[in-house]
């Protein structure tokens, strides 16, 4: 690894381990290296892990998707790279891991929006970027949709930016996660919960598309408004804000709610006016938002759908 990366410096922490900036030293490309949670024992690389990372590399040919570039093995006696810090005989006792290699970007979309929240210069982001990056979210999510694939963790912090061409891509896509997103991350911090469908929340075990489609709606929002839509920090606490602003769900709304695993009795909560969440959406984006937030899993616009929304029509596609 070291003949083949100087590595720069820390650049994130995400849900799985750290990612660290780096340069390819024989092209001078900037790069992410990523530590899998994918350790290999005796017999090589486990298949479920081959798998998951042939389907990464096969969806990483879209544009709205970050490339992954290549796939390396460290073992004991060359992990210095990886962890300077870390001693030779610590470094005996691991075990080989994986690590991924991503193209760079220079931020990501949370980075991007508390940039034009706070600081010297405060401003919205203009509304034809906000257009044009949910446009490239959504085609992400088609992509990965159409591959059969579910992000489950989609939220500004795995959106990444390249902020002079104005390209937005999908991150952190489901490796390791077979089957749930964990309630910690490794350093144990709270994972978040804001970006979380209700039917997740409520304990649903069957997991559609509709789930990511939830996660886009609250991302549009908070590019509007600069802030989180739904910031809950804990699981009732998540619903609740959802309820408040969207109304209890009702077995009229939402057939079959009253009877999901986490499903209790809630404050009664009529909807409120969703234009006044997001004042700096013209009509047609918060039909497309209403339509990302529906209750029911089953009638939540597709990402497909929501590429033909007419909050698109002023949007010149061909560039993408
Ligand atoms: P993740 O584990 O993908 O959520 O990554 C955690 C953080 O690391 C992200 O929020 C980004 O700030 C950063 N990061 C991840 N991948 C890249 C990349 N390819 N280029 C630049 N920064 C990255």
């Amino acid at each position: 690894m070291e003949d083949k990366y100087e590595k720069l410096e820390k650049v994130g922490e995400g849900t799985y381990g750290k990612v660290y900036k780096a340069k390819d030293k024989a092209t001078g490309q900037l790069v992410a290296l990523k530590k899998t949670r994918l350790e290999m024992d005796e017999e090589g690389v486990p298949p479920t892990a081959l798998r998951e990372i042939s389907l990464l590399q096969m969806l990483s040919h879209s544009l709205y998707i970050v490339r992954l570039l290549s796939v390396e093995h460290v073992g004991h006696s060359n992990s210095a790279l990886v962890d300077p810090n870390c001693d030779i005989k610590d470094q005996k006792k691991k075990k080989p891991s994986l690590y991924l290699v991503f193209e760079y970007l220079d931020t990501d979309l949370k980075k991007y929006i508390d940039s034009h929240r706070k600081g010297a210069n405060p401003r919205p982001l203009p509304n034809s970027l906000v257009q044009s990056f949910l446009f490239q979210l959504c085609k992400g999510v088609a992509h990965c949709h159409s591959h059969g694939v579910l992000h489950r963790d989609l939220k500004p912090q795995n959106l990444l930016v390249d902020k002079e061409k104005g390209i937005l891509k999908i991150a952190d896509l489901g490796l390791g996660r077979a089957f749930t997103v964990p309630l910690k991350s490794y350093t144990h911090e709270i994972v978040t919960l804001w970006y979380r469908a209700p039917e997740v929340l409520l304990g649903t075990t069957h997991y559609s598309t509709a789930v990511d489609m939830w996660s886009v709606g609250c991302i549009f929002a908070e590019m509007a408004r600069r802030q989180a839509l739904f910031p809950g920090d804990s699981e009732f606490q998540q619903l609740l804000h959802i309820f408040r602003l969207l109304g209890t769900p009702s077995e009229n709304l939402w057939p079959g709610v009253s009877s999901m695993r986490d499903w209790h009795v809630y404050p009664r909560w009529e909807p409120q006016n969703l234009a006044r969440a997001v004042p700096s959406l013209d009509a047609d984006g918060v039909d497309l938002l209403s339509k990302m937030l529906k209750y029911d899993p089953g009638d939540r616009i597709s990402a497909k759908a929501a590429m033909d929304h007419s909050y698109f029509d002023s949007l010149d596609k061909s560039q993408f």
